[in-house]
């Protein structure tokens, strides 16, 4: 068997059913997520090729061959989903490598789920510990390392001997994950955090086993440095086009049939700093669409996020990329956006760099055109903003509350969601060590609450029009399951909605009690819904 294992939980290692949208349904209480609907709809199994997966998170992909590149044939290494751990690792197996996203439930989307739903644990921190309980008592009967990184490291400080880690790894994994990985086996010491360095683009290898959805990196890292960020604080760089075609051939040559461009910012593509390369992007979107269209594969590239400010600065480009791929308001697009706040105040303060090239006191009209440009182009975006910045006056939040009156007024196609700030590790918020509201609903100001209902409000008018559009599956019968699902979800926030603005302790004497895990629970409250529907 392999020397070295590569792997995730199950929340990270699916394919979320070809919709990576689906990877948020994870982040609630898993006591709202009946079984049936985490394990075959949002997180699916990943099939394999013995105990290989056939493709995996792109991250992983990255670390396969970045230790290949270093040296290790492909028997040392092997890339298996969770359910094949067990049976993965036996005596000769010396590193356990798991990458993590959300181990603890503390990422800001399953945060904010679990303040809004009264508390418990999130399906992301659900898996983690099911994998860790079996790698632990594998540990013990071999004996062999684990090390354990990606963005989600920062929650496990401090739980190191609770699971078994031997090193915790932050930061970039090409050039020092294998470095660590030879000094364990060499029985040399490791400092138990280590820090990887930054990554020439030169060597970066490409991946050598499919990425999960076709997702392919373009750049890394983001110049605008918001105090609350993480990806910031990594040196910016954008990946050549051949390093990004080669890994999209490779992906579609290997039976993968999306295309999704993984980046902080699709317009800073090419940029040098905040200087924006309209010429980049576009050169990229028309390669990109040409190499699908030759391969049969949908022209719909996906790509995660983008900013108001570069779109605004680029305003052909956007119309350029709903152009070539041919999008409309059948197959529109869906990015996520930081709206953060309403306010100048906070906007100087935290997340200045990005209005630029205008001013904070620019930002609330920026966020309007934006979205009215957005929309124009068919792209209908998740603007997502912030409760708790650690001075949030209630002239802030009623700032933000009037921001989101205004997109409302516009007739903005998309959806506001808040997200209760938590200081990610590695953050500058974090280094500053300030202080914090409270994450439970009841105890928010009357502004902040307001601010809340305000985005939810708008989110679930919006939802009702954008489901189907969002829910693109061909079985027509999975189509209308996932509808229903969705309607329901939808009547659920609204029911939320307005309980929370007639009390908002109905959180800890209601919501917290609620519980449709099982089958039973799950017949009683959801089926009879999605059958009536049928
Ligand atoms: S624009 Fe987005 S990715 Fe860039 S620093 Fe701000 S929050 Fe981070």
């Amino acid at each position: 068997m392999a020397k070295i294992i590569l792997t995730a939980d199950r929340a990270v290692f699916t394919d979320y059913h070809g919709a990576d949208l689906f990877g948020f349904g994870l982040c609630l209480p898993y006591r709202l997520v009946p079984e049936l609907v985490q394990y075959h709809i949002l997180s699916p199994k990943v099939p394999t090729r013995g105990l290989r997966a056939k493709y995996a998170p792109y991250a992983i992909c990255k670390v396969e061959a970045s230790l290949i590149a270093a040296g290790f044939s492909r028997d040392d290494v092997v890339i298996v989903p969770p359910r094949m751990v067990a049976k993965a690792i036996d005596g000769d197996t010396e590193i356990v490598a798991i990458h993590v996203l959300d181990p603890k439930g503390l990422a800001p989307v399953t945060w904010t789920l679990k303040a809004l739903a009264g508390g418990g644990k999130s399906c992301t921190e659900l898996e983690f510990e099911k994998l860790m309980n079996v790698v632990r008592s594998l540990k013990e009967k071999y004996g062999f390392k684990v090390i354990v990184g990606g963005p989600g490291n920062w929650q496990l400080r401090g739980y190191e001997y609770k699971y078994g880690i031997d090193v915790l790894f932050d930061g970039e994994a090409e050039l020092t994950f294998p470095i660590i990985v030879k000094k364990l086996l060499n029985g040399e010491e490791v400092p138990r955090y280590v820090k990887g360095e930054p990554t020439p683009l030169d060597k970066i290898p490409l991946i050598i086993t499919p990425s999960r959805n076709g997702l392919v990196q373009i750049t890394r890292g983001c110049p605008r440095k918001c105090h609350f960020c993480n990806p910031t604080m990594w040196h910016f760089r954008s990946f050549p086009l051949d390093i990004i075609t080669e890994e999209i051939e490779f992906n579609l040559k290997n039976g993968i049939e999306n295309i999704s461009l993984v980046t902080e910012d699709v317009l800073l593509y090419g940029a040098h700093g905040l200087k924006l390369n309209s010429d980049a992007v576009k050169k990229l979107f028309k390669v990109v669409v040409d190499l699908a269209r030759r391969w049969g594969a949908p022209d719909k590239i996906g790509f995660s996020h983008v900013s108001c400010a570069s779109a605004l600065v680029l305003k052909d480009v956007v119309k350029y990329i709903t152009d070539i791929q041919g999008l409309s308001d059948v197959e529109p697009t869906f990015p996520q956006v930081g709206l953060e706040s309403g306010s100048p105040r906070i906007v100087a303060k935290y997340f200045r760099g990005k209005a630029y090239p205008w001013k904070p006191e620019d930002w609330p009209s920026i966020v309007v055109e934006a979205a009215k440009l957005f929309n124009d182009s068919y792209w209908y975006p998740c603007f997502t903003y912030i409760i708790g910045f650690p001075d949030a006056t209630p002239d802030d939040y009623i700032a933000t509350t009037e921001l989101i009156d205004r997109l409302k007024s516009e007739g903005f196609v998309g959806w506001t969601f808040p997200l209760l700030l938590i200081p990610m590790g590695g953050t500058i918020i974090e280094e500053e060590k300030m202080n914090f509201p409270s994450s439970c609903i009841a105890k928010l100001s009357q502004e902040a609450i307001d601010c809340m209902i305000a985005g939810c409000k708008l989110s679930a008018v919006n939802s009702k029009t954008l489901a189907r559009r969002v829910i693109r599956i061909k079985n027509p019968l999975l189509s209308r399951i996932f509808s229903n699902l969705a309607s329901h979800a939808i009547d659920a926030l609204e029911s939320w909605i307005s309980g929370v603005e007639r009390d908002p302790n109905i959180v800890d004497k209601v919501y917290t009690k609620v519980d449709i895990r099982s089958t039973r629970e799950l017949t009683k409250a959801v089926l009879p819904v999605i059958v009536k529907k049928l």
